[in-house]
């Protein structure tokens, strides 16, 4: 029997759920996998005293690279899930640019399959735009949303074509499919970091804020043309967020930002270390300060993390040499928290809003404590210091941008459809008479 079966009561957390406006000490009962009961001097049979800690809607990740078909030394669905579950995160979105890629709907199926033996956490799984992410011939969407499949994307590369863009983006409409894309002019980004002052100090060619900017433009212009439902990912500068505010009331447009781009900036390039090149690029620090402000006033709808994990060979290089891409799940709650939150950029509740209701309403489900939703739930305790390490990590590789540093706010529990499948509770499960 699992505890999804059973009941739990969380006795005496802090609440804290901007989708329904709960905010104060209370306990929640969970029973058959949903949210029973919130209110005070509950009572159950299996109890979690959860004083001094607070208690959020799961975490939701729409941006995730478990590397799975292809790549499981780098990452696979059970060390991917379990890193995700450390995190907070009781959702996720598994992104198709693995070997195979998932652009064929017996890939979808096998991967839907795999997802439901081996995940922790609920996984949903995005299917190539293009055949091969080639940019050239679209997949067959309407078998693949009939497989399993949640969105498509050619997420890695950017599209090179708008008329092949425009051409997906009505195709995928017709498919009832959200397209969820990597805005990435490859004629414009022929560089390796931000074409900036870091880059020019340190001598490492760098593409333009434009290679983003342009391709931003062009991506919501036709979303605002062809009516299809358009998710902009890992929104890295100031610019490119303001021309999602504008196109916020013309289209059918989302977007997210990352924990690395809200935190760190260009400075790291000096490291001359492969273990900071991501894609794009970290900016200069008036983008990151504008992606905040973006987020904070919702022109921004939430945060993701591109978690892409690397073989320690792929990253232990010259930057120019190096495989771009940072982890994200584990480390995404405490370096917001650390930084925006406690920095008093971004208030808690915002910070909740970005990390779980707004992406579990993007996904439809989740990002929420009403009664009769989904028993998913993460466990905070917002005063745990912890500094980030090789050891600290589930996932199955380490290139974290945040190793070394010390950070505030610790995941305590991530509870999936009523069951703990991330468990620092420790001994303060008691049964109750
Ligand atoms: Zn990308
Ligand atoms: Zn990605």
């Amino acid at each position: 029997m699992t505890l999804g079966d059973r009941e739990l009561l969380i006795r005496q957390a802090h609440v804290l759920d901007p989708a329904t406006g709960l905010d104060g000490i209370m306990d929640v009962r969970l029973s058959s996998g949903c949210i029973a009961e919130v209110g005070e001097g509950l009572r159950g049979p299996r109890e979690l005293d959860a004083d001094g800690l607070h208690l959020f809607p799961g975490f939701v990740d729409v941006h995730a690279h478990w590397r799975t078909p292809g790549r499981e030394d780098e990452e696979d669905i059970e060390s991917g899930s379990a890193a995700a579950a450390a995190g907070g995160f009781t959702g996720v979105v598994m992104m198709p640019n693995t070997d195979p890629v998932v652009d064929r709907p017996v890939v979808v199926d096998g991967l839907v399959r795999r997802v439901e033996r081996e995940s922790r956490v609920r996984a949903r799984v995005s299917a190539a735009l293009h055949l091969g992410l080639a940019g050239e011939r679209l997949t067959e969407m309407r078998l693949l949303k009939q497989a399993g499949a949640f969105c498509v994307s050619d997420d890695g590369l950017g599209t090179a074509s708008a008329g092949v863009l425009r051409n997906g983006m009505l195709y995928a409409r017709s498919a009832g499919l959200p397209v969820f894309l990597h805005c990435e002019d490859h004629t414009l980004a022929t560089g390796v970091v931000h074409d900036g002052v870091a880059a020019s100090l340190a001598g490492i060619p760098g593409s333009p804020a434009s290679a983003e900017d342009a391709a931003t433009a062009t991506a919501l212009v036709l979303a605002a043309e062809t009516g299809a439902r358009v998710h902009i990912t890992h929104v890295s500068t100031a610019l490119s967020a303001a021309l999602v505010g504008f196109f916020r009331d013309r289209a059918d447009v989302t977007a997210d930002t990352t924990p690395h781009h809200l935190t760190l900036t260009e400075d790291l390039v000096s490291t001359l270390d492969g273990l900071y090149r991501v894609n794009p690029p970290l900016r200069p620090e008036h983008d990151r300060a504008g992606l905040g402000l973006a987020l904070r006033d919702r022109v921004i709808d939430f945060v993701a993390t591109d978690h892409a994990p690397h073989a320690s060979e792929e990253k232990e290089l010259p930057m120019e040499e190096a495989a771009p891409g940072f982890l994200g799940h584990e480390t995404a709650f405490a370096a917001l928290h650390t930084d925006l939150v406690l920095g008093d950029r971004l208030s808690l509740t915002r910070l909740v809003e970005t990390m779980s209701c707004a992406p579990g309403r993007w996904v439809g489900s989740g990002g929420s404590l009403a009664v009769g939703a989904p028993a998913d739930l993460t466990l905070v305790d917002l005063s745990e210091e912890w500094t980030v390490g090789r050891p600290t990590l589930v996932s199955r590789s380490s290139n974290s941008p945040y190793l070394g540093s010390t950070l505030k706010g610790g995941i305590v529990g991530t509870i999936v459809g009523g069951e703990l499948v991330h468990d620092r509770t420790g001994a303060k499960f008691g049964a109750r008479a």
